[in-house]
């Protein structure tokens, strides 16, 4: 009940990251890998790391915030791979800036690229899946769904809104067979999170590294493959009777924190 063999899977922004880690995950269970990024040398890059891994990954140029660019690639995947099963919104953006120097436009950003586009995805393919008689759709939210922190007033203001977004499709298209459910990772070590563990001038530890390490159970950072399990889940028919619910793999930080 675990296996998407055959499956059409739709990763965005997936040339790395935990994006990839999810897309590896799904290809393992027999899913036919998609993926899209914002430039052409990452989605080489992507490829590239798809082939070394023995995956046969096919990779799109699409700036997910660019509604005509979203349906042309959805529409082209559908030509060239067929109708999309899962779709897994991931591509995302942080920018760590306390909320009252942060410029409108800074923020305007984050929520684009954050929130926006989640919905312009998911808009793009729900219609087939309706068509199809079934759907996944998978958001990558953040346990900044739930908290606020100081320097992330936009990243916490879009993964919150993806929250309920997740619970209005699980809503407004759960009668078409469709699940959307979101995966809120904790802390992550990707290239995003690499300056929050780098070592001060005076070669000691970064205080947030310090920070996460002592609030999480689990007492580290967790590692991108560790979200590969979760989103199979959600992929797959074992989870047709969970919808609307936000699975976060935190290691444990938000029931102790
Ligand atoms: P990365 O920044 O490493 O990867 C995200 C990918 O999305 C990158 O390839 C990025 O390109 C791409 N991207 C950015 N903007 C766009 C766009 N407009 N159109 C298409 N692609 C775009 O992120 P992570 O792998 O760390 O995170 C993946 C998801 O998980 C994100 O949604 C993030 O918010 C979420 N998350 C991450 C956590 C962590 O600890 N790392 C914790 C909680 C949630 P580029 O490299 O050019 O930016």
């Amino acid at each position: 009940m675990f296996r998407l063999d055959g499956k059409v899977a739709f990763i965005t922004g997936a040339s790395y990251g935990i994006g990839y880690a999810i897309a590896k995950g799904m290809a393992g269970a027999g899913a036919k890998i998609v993926f899209n990024d914002i430039n052409a040398e990452l989605v080489e890059k992507g490829l590239a790391s798809y082939k070394a891994d023995g995956i046969d990954a096919k990779g799109y140029v699409c700036d997910v915030t660019d509604e005509d660019a979203v349906n042309k690639t959805v529409a082209q995947i559908e030509k060239e791979v067929g109708v999309i099963d899962i779709l897994v919104n991931n591509a995302g953006i942080i920018k760590r800036i306390p909320m009252c120097e942060m410029s409108a436009e800074d923020f305007r950003k984050v929520i684009d690229v954050d929130l926006n586009a989640p919905f312009i995805v998911s808009k793009a393919v729900i219609p087939s899946m309706i068509k199809k008689g079934h759907g996944k759709i998978i958001n990558i939210c953040s346990m900044m769904s739930e908290l606020g922190r100081e320097t992330v007033s936009a990243y916490a203001a879009a993964k919150g809104g993806l929250k309920m977004l997740t619970r209005n499709i699980c809503s407004e298209y759960g009668e078409y067979n469709i699940q959307c459910n979101g995966i809120g990772p904790g802390y992550i070590a990707t290239p995003q999170t690499a300056p929050l563990r780098e070592k001060q001038p005076d070669g000691s530890r970064h205080p947030f590294d310090t920070f996460i390490c002592s609030k999480t159970p689990a007492g580290r950072w967790l590692e991108a493959d560790e979200l590969a399990g979760p989103a199979v889940f959600l992929a797959s028919d074992a989870s047709n009777a969970v919808n609307g619910h936000i699975l976060y793999v935190d290691g444990g930080i938000l029931a102790y924190i």
